[in-house]
């Protein structure tokens, strides 16, 4: 008999998204006329730059021909793309790490829910809250979690951040953590962590023998110097840190599928006899076994990020983006919302006025000014009473939206 792994019954199976898209159809069928503007979903619209279409051209042409053609790829990527990453995202800023702890991926969405698999189940995680579901329910999957009650996973420590205080999550107290879940600049509230706000997190790991996930999806949205891209920009992190990049945000990949994942050799787990096992060797292990490498196509779109052309055209459309994100604040603030994030990430997060719930703001939102948001409930318990904006949208119907929810304010 074929028995089922009971830990995905645990899964919640409200997928927030598919609980949005729902209500948004209910609208539409009661609405048939009603054009409804979404600023939810956090997918990107621009299209892709120049430099990457002419290098996805070409690497095609290259695979038309016997010499050009290219079967299986090292399954850690090619060395063209892992040094154009070592160069351009880690060398400038005084980071020096070996081609092989650079793990090309085909987004950091696998890599961020597969990587716990090399952990014991009952390590005790710890999630800021609210945040992007992947790392919680990758670990529910493996029976790590604990049960579902009130809105919280029993077996995982939730770190808030919220107005009160500041969104600067709080070291865990009592029982220590094992694995962090790190997330700057934060999907989905947008705000960052100082260097000196980090090293604390650093240090924790270090001093408690704990093992960080630092999610970097959205480095290229750094627009304040002080910000680090990387913590490993922290003395100590490369003993105590993995990290995960993705050229989704940064790029418009999200239809490509190419990121990559640093894993030092210097970090390591323990066994319960007490010996160290190298994480970099156990994800190769990993890999090679159960990953056959991105395609050859998307790293050559990828390395041609790199160029001074795609530098410079990824550049503007991240430009783009966050010129909706200044428009958001400015005309949300300006309407007398409390608004956070925005600067340094390409979301928005908001309070939602009168202490209504993020669900009832949702609401109201579509049925009064025809425009969607994502409550912020449905990204952890600390995200109610919040809604996220996303600034992915083009200017124009971003712009539509700001007028209209101006609209029904007055
Ligand atoms: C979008 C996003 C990712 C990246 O997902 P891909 O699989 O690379 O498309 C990773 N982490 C967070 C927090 C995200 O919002």
């Amino acid at each position: 008999m074929a028995l089922v792994n009971i830990h995905f019954l645990n899964l919640q199976n409200n997928y927030l998204f598919a609980d949005i898209a729902k209500k948004v159809n209910a609208f539409k069928v009661m609405h048939p006329k009603a054009d409804v503007i979404s600023l939810g979903i956090g997918d990107v619209t621009q299209p892709l730059c120049p430099a990457v279409i002419e290098a996805m051209h070409k690497a095609v042409d290259e695979m038309a021909t016997p010499e050009g053609f290219r079967g299986y790829g090292p399954e850690q990527g090619y060395d063209f793309l892992r040094e154009a990453i070592l160069k351009n995202d880690f060398r400038q800023r005084g980071i020096h790490l070996d081609i092989d702890e650079v793990f090309i991926n085909d987004g950091a969405k696998s890599d961020t829910g597969n990587f716990q698999e090399l952990l014991h189940w009952d390590n005790f995680i710890g999630v800021t809250d609210p945040i992007y579901p992947v790392y919680i329910d990758s670990n529910v999957m493996i029976g790590r979690c604990g049960v579902y009650k009130d809105g919280h996973w029993t077996n995982v420590r939730y770190m808030p951040t919220k107005a009160e205080n500041g969104f600067i999550p709080e070291l865990p107290k009592g029982r220590p953590v094992d694995v962090i879940y790190l997330c700057y600049p934060n999907n989905p509230t947008g705000t960052v962590i100082t260097k000196q706000e980090l090293r604390k997190w650093v240090n924790y790991a270090l001093k408690n023998d704990a093992l960080i996930l630092y999610d970097a999806a959205y480095q290229a949205y750094i627009r304040d110097p002080e910000i680090p891209h990387s913590i490993y920009e922290i003395r100590g992190a490369r003993k105590c840190a993995v990290e995960f990049h993705s050229y989704s945000k940064t790029a418009g990949f999200t239809g490509i599928r190419c990121g990559y994942t640093i894993v030092p050799k210097e970090v390591s787990v323990a066994t319960f006899e007490g010996e160290r096992i190298s994480l970099n060797q156990l994800w190769l292990r990993r890999q090679c076994t159960k990953f056959n490498g991105t395609s050859y196509i998307s790293q050559r779109a990828a390395e041609a990020i790199y160029t001074p052309e795609g530098k410079k055209q990824i550049q503007q459309t991240i430009d783009y983006y966050m010129e909706n994100a200044a428009k958001m604040l400015s005309t949300l603030r300006s309407l007398g919302y409390e608004c956070y994030g925005g600067e340094n990430a390409p979301y928005v997060w908001m309070k939602t006025p009168d202490g209504m719930s993020s669900w009832s703001f949702f609401e109201a939102l579509l049925y009064g000014a025809n425009v969607v948001c994502t409550p912020g409930v449905g990204f952890g318990p600390s995200g109610e009473g919040y809604v996220r904006f996303t600034a992915f949208g083009t200017h124009e119907r971003t712009n539509e939206a700001l007028e209209r929810i101006k609209a029904w304010n007055k």
